[in-house]
């Protein structure tokens, strides 16, 4: 775990958050100022600053944030409507907080 790490903190229980997500690699919580009627953070418990420090063995960790995020799409009742999947990636892209986290995001008016 990283000190000083906002994500690390939530993510290992020391910061308190309502997760409506959490197994032993990710948890899911609500961004707390959403972007969109639904915006939820897959968080993976292991702290990797961004996309661009993934390494080969991080392969597994990616492809369950995408898994979970499709089921919690399901769960949140958007997965028909439609949403959107997002990593902001560095401070040009829009990253503030530096450990790795996947954004979705939906639930608008038809
Ligand atoms: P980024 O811009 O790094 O991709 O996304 C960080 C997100 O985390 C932002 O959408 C921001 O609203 C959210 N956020 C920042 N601090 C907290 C917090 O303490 N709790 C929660 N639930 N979300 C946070
Ligand atoms: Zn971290």
């Amino acid at each position: 775990m990283a000190t000083d790490c906002l994500f690390c903190k939530i993510s290992q229980g020391e910061i308190p958050a309502e997760f409506l997500y959490e197994d032993e690699r990710l948890v899911v919580f609500k961004d707390i100022n959403p972007a969109a009627p639904v915006h939820l953070l897959l968080v993976p418990k292991m702290h990797i600053r961004s996309i661009n420090d993934l390494e080969p063995d991080h392969a597994s960790i990616i492809s369950h944030l995408f898994m979970t995020a499709k089921d919690m799409a399901k769960q949140q009742g958007i997965n028909e409507s439609g949403y959107r999947l997002f990593f902001n990636v560095e401070k040009g892209g829009g990253q503030e907080i530096f450990h790795l986290h996947l954004h979705l995001i939906g639930g608008w008016e038809k």
